[in-house]
């Protein structure tokens, strides 16, 4: 049976509290939100932290909700929870697309938005389709809050700009009522993590010309999970199948897949290269389906 190491526990009552509690434990602490990536590897010993600090009470942190033009989404919101939201599924449908294919609804009743972005795994789900819709993450600590666009939050796999006394507190999007968007995934198996994944949102202006785009993706060793030469190619031209296809030629060409029991570099790449295009299409169909 594998068991953790020994720790001590801390059950924070509020975000200040947990601040607190990170800043007296020092960089050994980590903080505890639903579990199911940090409990296992403390079980196979590839995280030892001397000390957990529990954030399972922080239900300040679980809303969702709009504020002015943003969708805000605390950290602390649960896989189910972003997955039952209506006014995150009518802003940013992206994001119940890619709750749908996130684990089994165990894993969703229990992990948390603000654990999963936090872990960067490389085939992390999420961080795809956050970057894909530019949003930003508010991080807190002794000093106050400082906001880091996701482009930038991640810094290597398994790496964040999260610092050892600050918390995540909440992601927020901009809303743009000119916009759609889409993820779309391929696994072995139903709840599995991603071969690859990708999402994408677009903005569409007069004659469906692209304003703005985002596309995300995961699995497939893409730099901050954005494939941006991609994003870059298609700003200022129409909404088409044809640049879509060479959207996801450019985005197979620029991310950096590895091979590993998912698949081989060549089928990751040529996935990236189709699910671009796959979710640059549902993105630009839920665009124009607003627009009328
Ligand atoms: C069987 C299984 C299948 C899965 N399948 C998928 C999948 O298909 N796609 C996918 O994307 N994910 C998948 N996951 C991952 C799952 O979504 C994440 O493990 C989980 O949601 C992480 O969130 P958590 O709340 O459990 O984080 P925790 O395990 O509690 O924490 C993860 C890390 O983030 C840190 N942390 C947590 N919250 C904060 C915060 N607010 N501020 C600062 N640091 C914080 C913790 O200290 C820890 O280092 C799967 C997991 C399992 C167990």
């Amino acid at each position: 049976m594998q068991v953790p190491a020994q720790f001590e526990y801390e059950r924070a009552s509020s975000v200040e509290h947990a601040i607190a509690l990170l800043a007296r434990h020092g960089p050994e602490a980590r903080v505890l939100a639903g579990g199911h990536s940090l409990i296992p590897m403390m079980k196979l010993r590839l995280a030892e932290p001397e000390t957990l600090i529990d954030i399972n009470d922080l239900s300040e942190l679980a809303e969702i909700e709009v504020q002015g033009d943003e969708l805000c989404i605390g950290a602390m919101a649960r896989h189910a929870d972003l997955l039952a939201s209506e006014v995150a599924g009518s802003h940013y449908p992206i994001l119940h697309d890619a709750e749908h294919v996130i684990a089994d609804p165990v894993v969703r009743n229990r992990g948390t938005v603000g654990g999963s972005v936090c872990q960067a795994d490389p085939s992390e789900d999420l961080s795809a389709a956050f970057a894909a819709i530019q949003a930003t993450a508010v991080i807190q600590g002794a000093d106050g809050t400082r906001t880091v666009s996701m482009r930038e939050f991640f810094t290597g796999p398994y790496d964040t700009v999260v610092g050892p006394a600050e918390l995540l507190v909440q992601l927020r999007v901009p809303i743009h009522p000119d916009g759609g968007s889409a993820y779309v995934k391929v696994e072995r198996r139903v709840g599995d993590w991603p071969v690859a994944a990708v999402g994408a949102a677009l903005r569409l202006g007069r004659r469906n010309k692209i304003t703005d785009a985002g596309i995300g993706m995961t699995a497939v060793g893409a730099a901050h999970f954005v494939a941006a030469e991609a994003e870059a190619y298609l700003r200022g031209k129409p909404a088409t199948e044809e640049h879509f296809a060479k959207a996801g030629e450019i985005a197979a060409a620029h991310c950096n897949p590895s091979a590993d029991q998912r698949g081989p570099v060549d089928y990751k790449r040529h996935l990236a290269g189709e699910l671009t295009r796959r979710a640059l299409r549902g993105a630009a169909e839920r665009a124009m389906a607003r627009a009328v």
